[in-house]
């Protein structure tokens, strides 16, 4: 058995967990296309090779480049607000978008439906909400509602005062709606009034053409053809570090290789790591890689660990993806490490983990603060989403929890690993 004591103090001591982690966020937000997001993969690349000495394979990742030039609205006061265009998001007529807004509060289905004969031809202006809990609904959910109900724009208020927030508009290829991330400031003024609905003029210019990223695999191999495979996306926004959404999962990641490269080849399985990119382009990158696997490369990968947000709070969470057969096996690994892990089991597509759990593969999401809405995670797609919301403590914690799983799942008994793949509990 592998020991944890020895990643304990192996990464307790590791110096570099902290440095890599600021030199990710000095590369800037990383939004997928930009130099940002390229410097990022230079560093990791270098990085992993130094801890790992294993060279890199890196596969072509080809998307839809998108990038926003310009984004604004004008208020009903005459005042024009930033907003922050979201990923993908057409863009409006030169002249602008101008429309009614209706204000649809959080946006529920519920209030989608009770309003389904106000929303064709107007704005549609919901809030945004804390990601990482349970019952959330997704942006990209109440886009498709307002898409749907005939809506022309689509609005979202961020939670921080004086920032707006952003995000992905959960646009495919094809047609949509123009879409942006307010300020909760502009959005109060959006308030429908005795006198009617409020008018806005949303102004959104991008460019978009066909553009190409990559994903960046290193293979440490153990005794067997099996592995599991550890990742963690690269790409974030612009306007913020994108520390917690995921400077901080790349940190751990170089920090589990850094303590158990050298003892992977007595190993069961080996240890395939694997950095996304266009995460934030409806998991683009994962998509991509798991898409081209064969059924028999699927079979060989026992489990997908994937790293997203795994700093800002002390408390960790395991999102399991429907696999409960994977829970015992976790929080066993949790108990002898001493760190305390919540177990959440509908499958969640909000990270690279959902493509392998999709394709059959036991797959979980850690992440940090989940269903805690003090945690620093509510900062994450606003500008605030900066290192200072990150404990080195919390660093060192994901890693070391994360090293302990990945060595006792490349070590597990081919029974148990079987049971991983169970949707219910014996
Ligand atoms: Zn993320």
């Amino acid at each position: 058995m592998p020991q944890t004591t020895n990643f304990a103090a192996r990464i307790g001591a590791d110096r570099q967990l902290w440095a890599d982690f600021n030199a990710i966020c000095d590369c800037g937000g990383r939004l997928a296309g930009t130099d940002s997001e390229r410097k990022a993969f230079a560093l990791l690349e270098a990085r992993a090779e130094a801890a790992s000495q294993v060279t890199a394979r890196s596969m072509t990742v080809p998307y839809r480049g998108w990038s926003a030039k310009r984004a604004s609205v004008r208020l009903p006061s005459g005042h024009w607000a930033a907003c922050h265009a979201l990923v993908r998001s057409v863009a409006t007529p030169p002249g602008g978008l101008t429309a009614e807004v209706i204000d649809l509060g959080r946006g529920t289905p519920e209030e989608f439906a009770v309003h389904a004969d106000d929303i064709r031809g107007r704005i549609v202006l919901v809030r945004h909400e804390l990601m990482f809990a349970a019952g959330t609904i997704h942006r990209r959910r109440k886009y498709m509602a307002a898409l749907e109900a005939g809506a022309v724009g689509f609005l979202i208020a961020g939670p921080i005062p004086g920032q707006t927030v952003a995000g992905s508009s959960g646009r495919q290829n094809g047609p949509g709606i123009p879409a942006a991330g307010l300020t909760p400031q502009a959005a109060a003024t959006l308030r429908r009034t005795a006198r009617g609905w409020p008018t806005a003029t949303l102004v959104i210019e991008t460019e978009e053409e066909p553009a190409q990223t990559r994903t960046l695999l290193f293979d440490l191999p153990g005794r067997t053809e099996e592995w599991v495979v550890l990742s963690a996306h690269v790409d974030g926004h612009d306007g913020s570090e994108s520390a917690m959404d995921n400077a901080s999962g790349l940190a751990a990641v170089l920090a589990v290789m850094r303590a158990l490269a050298s003892q992977v080849k007595d190993f069961r399985r080996g240890v395939r790591v694997s950095f996304f990119s266009v995460e934030e382009w409806a998991l683009t990158g994962s998509a991509h890689y798991v898409a081209a696997l064969s059924q028999a490369e699927r079979r060989t990968i026992v489990l997908n660990a994937n790293l997203d947000s795994v700093a800002g709070s002390g408390n960790l969470a395991a999102l399991t993806s429907g696999f409960a057969g994977l829970e015992p096996f976790l929080l066993r690994v949790a108990e002898t490490t001493g760190i305390a892990l919540r177990t959440v089991r509908p499958l969640m597509q909000n990270s690279d983990h959902a493509n392998f759990a999709l394709a059959g593969i036991p797959a979980f999401r850690l992440v940090a603060g989940f269903d805690d809405p003090h945690a620093n995670l509510r900062y994450v797609l606003t500008p605030s989403d900066t290192r200072d919301k990150v404990e080195v403590s919390e660093l060192k914690q994901a890693a070391l929890l994360s090293a302990a799983i990945i060595a006792d799942a490349c070590n597990a008994l081919p029974q148990d690993v079987l049971a991983w793949r169970r949707a219910r509990v014996a």
